[in-house]
């Protein structure tokens, strides 16, 4: 896919690069209007779930970083923080002294999740794994 994206992309617009990076497109927001508009979003889902990769958790962003919505409110990841799903608790900025205090908080998951832990993840880091497994466990680190 590389080669070919680097060659279309020179010839037609005269763009180089050295490498593709691909991530996986969450089934969150417009996107996900489109696959239900489009009657594919159980079928994106099931891509998804049965793509998990457990290699993919331990380098879940929502496992070490917080967002912080504009009114102070925490978020496990971006994308949670794009759907309105607070930590667990809703505990907002002005709850905590230290960001330390969310270690071990259960991190709120949700479908589009498995958006995170397919094939070599989102924005998450990952990599290909081929062992077989579904469901995702996790806290958040100290
Ligand atoms: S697995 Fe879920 S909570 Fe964690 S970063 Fe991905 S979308 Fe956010």
């Amino acid at each position: 896919m590389q080669e070919r994206y680097k060659e279309e992309l020179k010839n037609l617009f005269g763009i180089r690069f050295r490498r593709l990076l691909t991530i996986t497109n969450m089934p969150i927001s417009r996107f996900a209007d489109t696959l239900l508009r489009q009657g594919e979003y159980d079928s994106y889902m099931g891509l998804l779930v049965n793509h998990f990769n457990p290699a993919t958790l331990d380098g879940l962003m929502c496992r070490d970083q917080i967002s912080v919505g504009w009114q102070g409110n925490l978020y496990d990841c971006d994308f949670n923080q794009m759907l309105d799903i607070e930590v667990a608790g809703g505990l907002g900025i002005d709850d905590i002294s230290s960001f330390s205090e969310l270690a071990g908080i259960p991190i709120t998951t949700h479908d589009h999740c498995f958006g995170c832990t397919a094939g070599s993840g989102s924005s998450c880091g990952g990599s290909i794994d081929e062992t077989e497994g579904r469901g995702l466990t996790a806290g958040k680190a100290a």
